[in-house]
């Protein structure tokens, strides 16, 4: 799943409400017998510390691997100089095309909805803003991507949204609701829902770089850990990946500002990815889990 299987950067509208960048037009779907995983975010750029290397991983041993961003992250600080609102969404969709790429995965879907900004950008009157859209209908649309692309296993933001941005949040439970209710579509729904992890060290980097967060917070304990990926083997497309995000590594973001000593640090974490449980349909055989996809009847090998 190389480069070659990427169809142009172009938006074939298949659902209402949703922009699928690189699928074929919906048709009726035949029972999935293909490994899918999905994983799905707020903002183009959530996917590439997390989860990116798990997402290269799955992809190398064949899993359709399909990402779903619920907004383009337009409200983001704007760190290119004469930048405007519209043009930044049009570059970070631009930008998560790419870092899939450096991923090895499919273009992404967007959920189309409004990024819905922090602090002094915060979109109270926005009515496609994430913070206030309602819920349910935020799980509606993803039981149809989930009833279409049918994965086994899915993946998105811990209850603590990472670091505890509202549409992280809003994800979270819309993603979880979902999980939750696909599990009487006619395929039988996902048979796993994981959470990314961030330890209580990893929390404290996060904080020490400007985050106001507590460590003691939103990191948690290894013990809660269920799988832990090391994906050291996948550095290079970790690091291609938050590259393509260039609007957000400017001297003024988060990444931009980091001392010497805090990008050691940074590189040393991007080495891990690490999972909590959110929801099984099947027994845990073992814990923690080898992979995401063990134990799941038929899919076994993926995480031999
Ligand atoms: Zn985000």
């Amino acid at each position: 799943m190389g480069r070659e299987a990427h169809p142009p950067a172009g938006a074939a509208r298949t659902l209402p409400g949703m922009t699928d960048t690189h699928s074929a037009p919906h048709t009726a779907p035949a029972l999935n017998t293909r490994p899918t995983l999905l994983a799905v975010f707020a903002h183009p750029d959530d996917e590439a510390f997390s989860v990116g290397g798990t997402l290269t991983h799955y992809a190398r041993l064949g899993v359709n691997v399909v990402l779903a961003c619920a907004t383009r992250g337009e409200a983001g600080k704007i760190t290119v100089p004469g930048m405007t609102v519209t043009d930044l969404g049009a570059q970070r969709e631009q930008e998560l095309i790419e870092a899939c790429r450096a991923l090895e995965i499919p273009a992404p879907v967007f959920l189309d909805y409004h990024d819905s900004g922090r602090y002094e950008r915060t979109r109270h009157d926005d009515p496609l803003a994430m913070m206030n859209v309602n819920p349910l209908d935020v799980e509606v649309k993803l039981r149809a991507l989930i009833e279409r692309v049918q994965p086994q296993v899915m993946v998105t933001f811990d209850p603590h949204g990472g670091y505890g941005h509202v549409d992280h949040l809003q994800i979270h439970r819309a993603v979880s609701a979902a999980f939750f209710s696909a599990g009487s579509l006619p395929y039988g729904g996902p048979k796993r829902l994981y959470f990314t992890a961030m330890s209580v060290e990893s929390a404290a980097g996060i904080a020490r770089m400007g985050q106001d967060l507590d460590p003691l917070v939103y990191g948690v304990s290894e013990e809660t850990f269920a799988v832990r990926m090391d994906v050291s083997a996948y550095a290079e497309n970790k690091k291609a990946a938050l590259a393509a995000h260039g609007t957000q590594m400017g001297e003024q973001s988060l990444m931009g500002r980091m001392t010497p000593e805090e990008r050691a640090a940074m590189q040393e974490r991007l080495g891990h990815e690490n999972f909590s449980i959110g929801g099984t349909r099947t027994p845990i055989h073992q814990y923690p889990l080898r992979g995401l996809f063990d134990g799941l009847e038929g899919l076994e090998h993926l995480d031999q």
